[in-house]
């Protein structure tokens, strides 16, 4: 059976057509999907019954609630999706006052093999389908009070450039769930092409995970320096006119002793000079058999403000779930597979 979810008004149109089903229940069907919360075909009660019957002959709905979740002590919670082949996924649910964030996941695992994060030592298992992505925001017990999708959970979404796309036109379609791209941010180390058609393609926040300015470091800590330097994804990001609406961040983990020195202020400033753009400082989560320590709350406080100096605006970024590894970089589902899938 083929899942309904996940897919396009366009892809819905195709699968009225090939039935012959008038192609306006494409769009009632988009409705049912996306903003009715149906759960069966059965439900969409204003599809004939014969239409149904026909449709249930090939396609599913295929919402997948989430089968596991594990609660912080500071109101972060992570849940776990099963995903396609016995695979599973992980979203982390960030709630504060008054906004409420959910990090989804754009693929099982991740080949990028950046040194300070869990997903990349799991590796890359499979791409998750727009239909995977979507269902993560749809099927979480508080999806009603989402106010803000971050695509920062595991994977690289320039990696599964197509998907995240497909699932970014149904977050944000009026005919889908009718976001605003601006409650929406989608990360990426910095896959050039992929990053440039997400730019063209779609309105959402983008952010950079930097890390360093130095290419050589860069290196050492995020392989994919060696095939797009981090000169060249900025040159990149400077061709477009990204308006006053549309936001661009820099993600910045900070290391102690490797990338926290006056060197590397000066190295941001030089490398960012003249870009609309916002710094975020992150504390780093220890991963198991890394030699990475995190910088001290003090040398944040310090780099953050000579940062502000040099004219960069800055936030330092407040740890959540770490107890439950939830926090950032701290996904993985390596050693999970569905006994009978
Ligand atoms: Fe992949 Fe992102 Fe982890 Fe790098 S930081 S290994 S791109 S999930």
């Amino acid at each position: 059976m083929e899942a309904l979810f996940g897919k396009t008004l366009s892809e819905l149109k195709d699968i009225t057509a090939e039935n012959g089903l008038p192609s306006f229940s494409a769009k009632q069907m988009a409705q049912w999907l996306y903003q009715k919360n149906v759960t069966s075909i059965d439900g969409m009660t204003n599809l004939s019954k014969k239409a149904r019957e026909q449709l249930k002959e090939k396609y599913e709905v295929g919402r997948i609630a989430p089968s596991k979740v594990q609660a912080s002590v500071d109101g972060t919670k992570k849940y776990l999706y099963p995903a396609h082949k016995g695979l599973f996924i992980e979203a982390a649910y960030i709630p504060e006052r008054d906004r409420h964030t959910l990090c989804i996941s754009s693929q099982v695992g991740c080949k990028m093999g950046c040194l300070f994060c869990m997903t990349g030592k799991q590796g890359f298992q499979s791409q998750l389908t727009a239909g995977e992505m979507v269902n993560q925001v749809l099927s979480l017990p508080e999806s009603d009070q989402l106010t803000n999708i971050v695509y920062m959970g595991m994977g690289e979404p320039m990696d599964n450039i197509e998907n995240v796309l497909k699932s970014l036109e149904i977050f944000t379609s009026e005919w889908g769930m009718a976001w605003s791209p601006r409650r929406i941010n989608v990360s990426t180390i910095g896959v050039e092409p992929a990053m440039r058609r997400f730019i063209e393609e779609s309105n959402a926040h983008l952010a950079i995970s930097l890390h360093t300015p130095f290419n050589e470091e860069r290196q050492k800590l995020m392989p994919i320096e060696q095939v797009y330097p981090i000169e060249q994804v900025i040159d990149a990001l400077r061709e477009y006119d990204f308006g006053r609406q549309r936001r661009i961040s820099f993600e910045y983990i900070m290391f102690a002793g490797v990338n926290d020195t006056p060197a590397h202020v000066k190295g941001l400033s030089k490398l960012l000079n003249g870009l609309r753009c916002r710094i975020n400082l992150i504390r780093f989560h220890p991963i198991p058999d890394s030699p990475l320590r995190g910088s001290s709350h003090e040398t944040m406080e310090w780099f953050s403000n000579e940062l502000n100096k040099k004219g960069l605006t800055t936030t330092i970024r407040r740890s959540r779930g770490e107890d439950i590894f939830a926090a950032c970089g701290l996904l993985s589902t390596k050693n999970m597979v569905k006994q009978n899938p």
